[in-house]
């Protein structure tokens, strides 16, 4: 019987057998603490119903922890050197598919069918590569896949944003987006020391579990996510200034704005930190019957 792949010498074995090399450029940071592992899996309530996608399976850490419990995880590794060492890795888990791909690129909609057909619930479970985590969680989020939610590792940072409560610093279009689609909860901070190499920045595991319904009703998605972004452009300005600056060449429809703000009863003089995701859904529409 192996030690789990999560234990540092197993790792260590694992990465000298194959004289691997972690590639920077692609967010490699493996994990080495099956506490931490475990948490993760617990968080997302993993069952033995549960299919589970993974983004970047590495030496095959997290994706054994996953398979212990899941009815079938299919993990995306877009680095074909650690094919492979998952081939060896997770040869004593038939519940496992690794699919050699950009997760950006990827059909996910479609292995979903093919794949996981027979699970009652799709979670997507991940330690994120770090440099693409925003696309990645956009991309999964806007594809509308049928997931019942999403538990990664990711920046603090980026957690923070995530979760955040309107008018604190890390409130934003990136939380407005997420929590348009998820509820969503930093459920735990993890140090650096549990990874090899350690990154330079601190992590946490955030949980966001699918909204059988969108957080508010809008017009348009489209334009709802531009006057969010239009809003947040520069923050020191008013809700009135970033609104005129984005909606109107020169000033002549600025009445046409301050109207909206009017009927949407919301002080233009605000900032658009301050304004909540259901309060930006009633200015949207409001401004999308003028500028549609
Ligand atoms: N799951 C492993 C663990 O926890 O030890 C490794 C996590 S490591 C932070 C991120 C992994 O994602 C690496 O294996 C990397 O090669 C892979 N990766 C990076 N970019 C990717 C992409 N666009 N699509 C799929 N996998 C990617």
């Amino acid at each position: 019987m192996h030690k789990d792949i999560a234990t540092p010498v197993r790792t260590k074995e694992i990465l000298e057998k194959y004289g691997f090399s972690f590639k920077k450029s692609l967010g490699q940071n493996f994990l080495i603490d099956t506490n931490v592992l475990n948490r993760i899996v617990d968080h997302a309530e993993v069952g033995e119903n549960t299919g589970v996608i993974e983004v970047g399976p590495g030496i095959g850490a997290l994706t054994e922890q996953l398979a212990k419990r899941a009815k079938k995880v299919v993990a995306f590794e877009i680095d074909q050197r650690l094919l492979p060492i998952l081939k060896e890795t997770l040869e004593p888990y038939p519940n496992t598919k690794v699919i050699h791909q950009d997760v950006l690129k990827a059909d996910v909609k479609e292995v979903i069918q093919t794949e996981l057909a027979d699970c009652e619930e799709i979670m997507v479970v991940a330690n994120l590569p770090y440099y693409v985590t925003t696309p990645i969680i956009m991309k999964l989020l806007e594809d509308q896949l049928p997931l019942k939610g999403i538990v990664v590792m990711l920046q603090k940072e980026v957690a923070d944003r995530m979760s955040a409560a309107p008018s604190s610093k890390d409130y934003g279009s990136l939380t407005i987006a997420v929590q348009y689609f998820t509820e969503a909860k930093t459920v735990m901070n993890v140090p650096r020391t549990v990874f090899v190499p350690q990154p330079n920045v601190d992590s946490a595991i955030i949980k966001l579990m699918r909204r059988s319904e969108p957080a508010v009703n809008i017009v348009s998605e489209d334009f709802f996510f531009s006057i969010v972004k239009a809003s947040f452009a520069q923050r020191r300005k008013t809700l009135l200034n970033n609104l005129v600056h984005f909606l109107t060449e020169g000033k002549e429809k600025k009445h046409l704005i301050e109207q909206a703000l009017l009927s949407a009863d919301i002080d233009g003089r605000r900032r658009g930190e301050s304004l909540s995701i259901e309060e930006f859904a009633r200015l949207s529409d409001e401004l999308y019957a003028h500028f549609k």
